[in-house]
């Protein structure tokens, strides 16, 4: 058995994102632009058995949790036979998918079977033509025909809604997630607009927050905080007239929540990044496909994330945003 991962700030890594393709089907404004990106040509694009091998080694140092995510995951090609790989991993408790939801009504049945247990369907308003303004998909009907296919897969874990908070779009879509939230065994999420989009036209004042959210929530629906659980990045709230139904609040620019961060990402091109706002890479490809062993890659992971930085400096003078986008990080 391994060593479990530690950074230099004594903080036990065991969350592993994993990218696995940075091609996507949406074009969201506060992601990239209407005609895409350049995307990576597909020899540099890690093999499911090279991201079987990385995910197995990580797991043998700790990692429990695997995350995947995109640019899109289901566009990738028999992505669920992936998804089945690694969820015969012994050591992994929590295999989850981040995904648009565009694909799920197609693969929800192919996924819960390979073994994903629980599910994030990025959904940025429950208005079809905001939706599609956001999007530049018309695809609210779709999506949300996959949401209801995957939730009606018998087995199938927690199915959380991720919608991104922007200032002058979201106000208007914050009762409406909330009333689909009481409505619903979705948990939504609103998560503040971060620094990470191709464009890079983020400001600190196109951020809606948390606070002002929660505030929007509690004129008709007071709110009641949940205890945080250990490096969770969302904070959930409870509604106080005992309605069921939970909304949840990732505030990354707000509030921070890097002192306990237990994160590492691994992009489709096979490099580690030990923040999601790191400005290097440790690249793990070309070791690999150069005939590393096992114990030569965990040398090199263990030096990459004993430099893990200690959390992000969005707030402060001089941030620098990755040259990366969120579309080629997943989040
Ligand atoms: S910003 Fe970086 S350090 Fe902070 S929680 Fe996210 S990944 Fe962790």
């Amino acid at each position: 058995m391994r060593a479990p991962l530690v950074d230099g700030h004594g903080r036990r890594i065991n969350d592993l994102r994993v990218s696995v393709t940075d091609r996507c089907n949406f074009r969201c404004q506060y992601c990239m632009p209407a005609e895409g990106l350049t995307w990576l040509d597909r020899d540099d694009v890690l093999r499911f058995e090279e991201i079987e091998r990385l995910v197995r080694l990580l797991a043998e140092m700790g990692i429990d949790s695997v995350r995947l995510t995109g640019g899109e995951p289901l566009v990738r090609r028999d992505f669920p036979a992936l998804a089945g790989m690694l969820a015969a991993i012994p050591q992994l408790t929590d295999l989850s998918v981040t995904t648009n939801g565009f694909l799920l009504e197609r693969d929800a049945a192919a996924l819960v079977a390979a073994g994903v247990q629980r599910f994030n369907v990025s959904i940025d308003s429950l208005q079809r033509d905001r939706f599609f303004e956001m999007t530049r998909r018309d695809a609210l009907p779709r999506v949300l025909a996959g949401l209801h296919a995957l939730a009606s897969q018998p087995g199938v874990g927690k199915v959380k809604i991720n919608a991104v908070a922007l200032r002058g779009y979201t106000e208007d879509e914050v009762l409406p997630f909330a009333r689909f939230a009481r409505e619903h065994p979705f948990e939504v999420r609103f998560i503040e607009f971060m620094p990470l989009d191709a464009d890079q036209a983020w400001t600190p004042g196109s951020v809606l927050s948390g606070e002002e959210i929660r505030a929007i929530v509690g004129r008709e629906f007071p709110l009641e905080e949940e205890e945080r659980e250990p490096s969770a990045t969302a904070r959930t709230y409870r509604f106080v007239d005992g309605t069921p139904g939970r909304l949840g609040f990732i505030d990354p620019v707000s509030h921070p929540f890097c002192s306990d961060c237990n994160r590492i990402r691994l992009t489709a091109d096979g490099k580690l990044r030990t923040c999601l706002f790191s400005l290097g890479e440790t690249d793990l490809r070309t070791p690999l496909r150069a005939g590393a062993t096992d114990d030569e890659l965990e040398a090199v992971l263990r030096e990459a994330v004993w430099r893990k930085e200690l959390k992000h400096r969005v707030n402060e003078k001089g941030f620098q945003q990755p040259a990366r986008s969120m579309s080629a990080i997943g989040g």
